[in-house]
């Protein structure tokens, strides 16, 4: 990374951080991190959304999603990733440790495929990656915001390879079904219960449309996209400090 986007990147982070910060609720404690090792992780308020390793910025989803593919990707070095972001820990993971890293970002407002500042753009329910062309796909918190996800779980079973993985979040109860709250019809959004939005850093501003709060079911959604074995994977005990570790879904390309 050239030293201005570290510094850039350091600078984003110790403003999130602040953004965060409870004073009161502030902890810390020495762990593995899964993509940068011995480490510390801050507690910058008690919730979720409070944690981070000091060194790389992961979040608890991430260090939930870094455990995972630790424990199910061995040899990184030898594959091919694609995966749901440019930024961010995980993506710089990726591209330092895997075989090739391909990084996109969602853009409604550019053609999927096209580049700009340097940033594929990618729609994930129309891929532009050729069949077959990765061992592993990521993703993170996305999956909730795609209006047609049977048509994305397929595309992402598309581009993996045979005896291909791929691991995800998404903000999931384990023990219900999905929760439709919104469908595409015609083109136009309909809200079917009240709408919910999520805060997303590359739009800001009022959020991102929930489509969805996804329920143990997922992993028959998994099975109906076509991937011959899907689960839902409980990162250790540990991984995550403060009991923030978060349920990483897995699915396999016989
Ligand atoms: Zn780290």
């Amino acid at each position: 990374m050239p030293a201005r986007d570290a510094s850039s990147s350091w600078l984003r982070r110790a403003r999130s951080a602040a953004a965060l910060l409870r004073v009161r609720e502030l902890a810390f404690t020495l762990r593995r991190c899964p993509f940068c090792g011995i480490t510390i992780v801050l507690r910058l308020r008690r919730d979720e959304l409070g944690i981070r390793c000091l060194r790389c910025g992961a979040s608890a989803v991430h260090l939930s999603l870094g455990w995972t593919l630790r424990r199910h990707v061995p040899r990184l070095h030898d594959r091919d990733a694609c995966e749901l972001s440019a930024r961010g820990p995980l993506s710089r993971y990726l591209r330092a440790q895997a075989r090739s890293a391909a990084l996109s970002e969602y853009r409604a407002d550019l053609a999927p495929g096209s580049v700009r500042d340097d940033v594929r753009c990618e729609d994930v329910q129309h891929l532009t990656y050729a069949d077959a062309s990765f061992d592993l796909v990521t993703h993170t918190e996305v999956m909730e915001h795609v209006p047609d996800d049977l048509r994305a779980f397929t595309e992402l079973h598309r581009v993996l390879r045979p005896g291909g993985i791929m691991l995800f979040t998404v903000p999931l109860r384990v023990t219900e079904k999905t929760l439709e709250r919104a469908m595409l019809r015609n083109g136009a959004v309909v809200t079917l219960i009240a709408p919910m939005y999520h805060t997303d850093p590359l739009r800001g501003g009022s959020g991102i449309l929930v489509f969805r709060d996804y329920g143990g079911d997922i992993v028959a959604r998994l099975l109906a996209a076509g991937f011959d074995r899907a689960w839902i994977q409980t990162p250790p005990a540990g991984a995550v400090p403060w009991g923030y570790g978060r349920a990483v879904v897995c699915a396999v390309r016989a």
